[in-house]
């Protein structure tokens, strides 16, 4: 099995690119069938959300625009802190009516995309529904897990498609995961 070290840590391959691809697919099948004769607005959260949403919106054939938010919850550590320290973008953004889809990386904890539909609460959206290639049911803390989901992952930390350990991983097509400290 594919090994790679990043700073400190070992991981191993976890879902090949090729999985990725094929569930991309079937996630933007389902939102372009679940909005047929409707327009989205797209909320990508950044950083870690930039490889699905380049991939998943080339699929998605409803009339779409994008706004990227930013947000951050883990620091450079490996597990999440439950607390979202920084937000951007959402300035001068009017959702009224708006079929809005916010678009994750991975769904740990909920928090991240529980603060964030918190404060989209004021904007009379139509509809706010989260989109994620990745969740871990067993960390999940929230009331509903995201209507649009891809692949159910165990309680450990991954990296790559878009997915950092301290800023680093993000650029591997493929998914690895956290088997250990690097030996010296
Ligand atoms: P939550 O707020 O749901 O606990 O965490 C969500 C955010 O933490 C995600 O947007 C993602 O950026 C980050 N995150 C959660 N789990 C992982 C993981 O296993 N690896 C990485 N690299 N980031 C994660
Ligand atoms: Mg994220």
């Amino acid at each position: 099995m594919k090994t790679i070290h990043i700073h400190d840590l070992t991981f191993q391959l976890l879902i090949s690119r090729h999985e990725i691809e094929k569930e991309v697919l079937r996630v933007a099948k389902e939102i372009s069938h679940s909005y047929a004769g409707k327009e989205l607005v797209i909320l990508p959260i950044l950083k870690g959300a930039f490889m699905f949403t380049a991939d998943l919106v080339r699929h998605i054939s409803v009339p779409q625009t994008l706004h990227f938010v930013t947000l951050s919850t883990y620091g450079d550590g490996t597990s999440s802190t439950g607390k979202v320290n920084h937000i951007q973008g959402l300035e001068s953004l009017d959702l009224a009516g708006k079929h809005v889809l916010i678009v994750e990386d991975i769904v740990d904890s909920g928090f991240s995309i529980s603060f964030l539909q918190k404060s989209l609460h004021t904007q009379k959206a139509a509809s706010i529904e989260v989109a994620t290639l990745m969740y871990k049911p067993k960390a999940f803390q929230g009331e509903n897990l995201p209507r649009f989901k891809g692949f159910e992952i165990a309680n450990d930390f991954v990296v790559g498609y878009g997915m950092d350990y301290a800023q680093r991983g993000r650029e591997l097509p493929d998914v690895y995961v956290k088997v250990g400290e690097k030996e010296a």
